[in-house]
C-alpha cells in the first residue's frame, strides 16, 4: 500500500536550494556593495572605485589595483565555499579579513542577470582575462582578453533578477537602497584612517539610465557621488566628505581599556597564566557634547573593528545614551574605531555580515559607559 501513495517531500533541485541561502548571504544592494569593497581590501587594493548604473538597477562595478586573480583560480573563484582566505576553522579566531567564508561571489551569480569578472595580476598586466560566470559560479567563458593593469574588476547586472518579489522591492526603493549603500560607503572613505598603512582612494558615481546630448553627440549622465583622495588622518577624511564646518562641531576620541575576554578566562582557569585581559584602543571623533548640530539621525554613526567597518549595535545604542546625558535633544555624529587585539573577538557575524558578535562586547559596552562618566 505505501509504495502506491507518492512521496511528497522531495528533494529540491540545486539550483533552488542555492538561489535560496544565497539571499540570506546577499540581502539587499548594500551588502552586495560590502561584499565587493571587502574583497578589493582583502585583495591589497589602495584604489578602489564603485559605478553605479541606475542606482545599481542596471549593474554595480567595482574596479581595483589589488593583486589580482591567477588564472589557477579562475575555475573555483565564484564556486561556494571556496576561499583563499580561509582554510580551516582553526582559523577563525585569526583572521582579519571580513571575507572567509567564500560565499559572497557564489551568492552573486545566483541572485544576478550576470557576473563578469576582469582580472590582470602582476604577471599577466597589462594583459586582463575576461571571466563570464553563469548562476552556479561556473566559469562559462574565460576566453576574452583586454588591456588591463594589475587589480580586478567585477560588475554584477541585473541584481536579483532570479528572485522575482525582491527585484520589485528594489525597484520601488532603489533610490534609497542606493543612499544605504553610499552611507555605507562614506564609511569605507572613512577606514584608511583608521588604519596606520594611509589611505584608500574611493571613486564612487551613478550613471543615469537615459543620455544627454552635448553639442548633438549622445552621452550618458555619469555623477560623482563621493570621492576621496586617501585622506591619511581621519579628520582630513571627515572635512572632505562633509566639510570643514562638521568637523568643527566635533571632537577627539581616544580611549584604552581593558576587556576580560572569554579566551583569557578559559585560558586562566586551564592553565593559569596572568593574562586574563585584553587591551582595547578607542579611537575617533565624536560630537561636542554641548554643541546643537541640528542632527538627530543615526546615519553618521560609523563603527569600525580593526579597520573594517561594521555595525555594532549595543555599542551605538552606548554611544547614543552616553551623548544623551550631556545633550538629551539629539544623537551624536560618530567615527569610531576598535582596536581589538587577536583572540579577543571572535568574528560571529550574522549572514549577511553586517552585525558582527563579540564575545565580549557587554563588557566593553559597561567599560565604555565608566569610562565616559569619568
Ligand atoms: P571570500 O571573500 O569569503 O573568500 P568571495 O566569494 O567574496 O569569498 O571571494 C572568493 C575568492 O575570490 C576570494 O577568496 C579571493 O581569492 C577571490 N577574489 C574575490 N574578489 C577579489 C578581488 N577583488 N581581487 C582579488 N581576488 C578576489
Ligand atoms: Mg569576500
Amino acid at each position: 500500500a505505501a509504495s502506491s501513495e507518492t512521496r511528497s517531500i522531495k528533494a529540491m533541485d540545486a539550483l533552488s536550494a542555492h538561489r535560496i541561502t544565497s539571499g540570506q548571504v546577499v540581502i539587499d544592494l548594500q551588502t552586495a556593495v560590502k561584499e565587493l569593497v571587502e574583497n578589493s581590501l582583502d585583495a591589497g587594493a589602495t584604489s578602489i572605485e564603485v559605478r553605479f548604473k541606475d542606482h545599481g538597477l542596471d549593474s554595480i562595478e567595482v574596479i581595483d589595483n589589488g593583486t589580482g586573480i591567477a588564472s589557477a583560480d579562475y575555475d573555483v573563484v565564484a564556486l561556494k565555499h571556496h576561499t583563499s582566505k580561509l582554510s580551516s576553522f582553526e582559523d577563525l579566531s585569526s583572521v582579519t579579513t571580513f571575507g572567509f567564508r567564500g560565499e559572497a561571489l557564489a551568492s552573486l551569480c545566483a541572485l544576478s542577470g550576470s557576473v563578469t569578472i576582469a582580472t590582470a595580476t602582476a604577471s599577466t598586466a597589462p594583459v586582463g582575462t575576461i571571466l563570464e560566470l553563469d548562476r552556479l559560479g561556473r566559469v562559462s567563458s574565460r576566453n576574452g582578453k583586454l588591456a588591463r593593469q594589475k587589480g580586478t574588476t567585477v560588475t554584477i547586472s541585473g541584481i536579483f533578477k532570479p528572485l522575482p518579489v525582491r527585484r520589485k522591492e528594489f525597484e520601488r526603493n532603489a533610490k534609497r537602497e542606493f543612499g544605504k549603500a553610499l552611507n555605507l560607503l562614506n564609511a569605507y572613505a572613512l577606514v584608511p584612517c583608521s588604519h596606520e598603512n594611509g589611505g584608500v582612494r574611493l571613486v564612487v558615481s551613478n550613471q543615469l539610465n537615459g543620455q544627454v546630448h552635448v553639442h548633438g553627440s549622445a552621452h550618458s549622465r555619469r555623477s560623482v557621488q563621493l570621492r576621496t583622495d586617501g585622506c591619511t588622518s581621519l579628520s582630513a577624511s571627515i572635512s572632505t566628505l562633509w566639510g570643514p564646518k562638521t568637523l568643527e562641531n566635533l571632537v577627539e576620541l581616544d580611549l584604552a581599556f581593558e576587556v576580560e575576554t572569554e579566551k583569557s578566562v578559559l585560558r586562566r582557569q586551564n592553565a593559569g597564566t596572568t593574562e586574563t585581559y585584553a587591551t582595547v584602543v578607542v579611537r575617533g571623533m565624536i560630537s561636542k557634547f554641548t554643541l546643537n548640530c541640528g542632527r538627530s539621525t543615526s546615519d553618521r554613526q560609523f563603527l569600525f573593528i580593526n579597520g573594517r567597518p561594521c555595525s555594532l549595535t549595543k555599542v551605538q545604542k552606548a554611544f547614543n545614551e552616553i551623548y544623551r546625558t550631556f545633550n538629551a535633544a539629539q544623537a551624536p555624529f560618530v567615527a569610531a574605531n576598535f582596536t581589538l587585539p587577536n583572540g579577543s573577538h571572535d568574528i560571529n557575524v550574522s549572514p549577511d555580515k553586517r552585525t558582527i558578535f563579540i564575545h565580549s562586547e557587554d563588557n566593553l559596552v559597561q567599560t565604555l559607559k565608566v569610562k565616559a562618566k569619568r
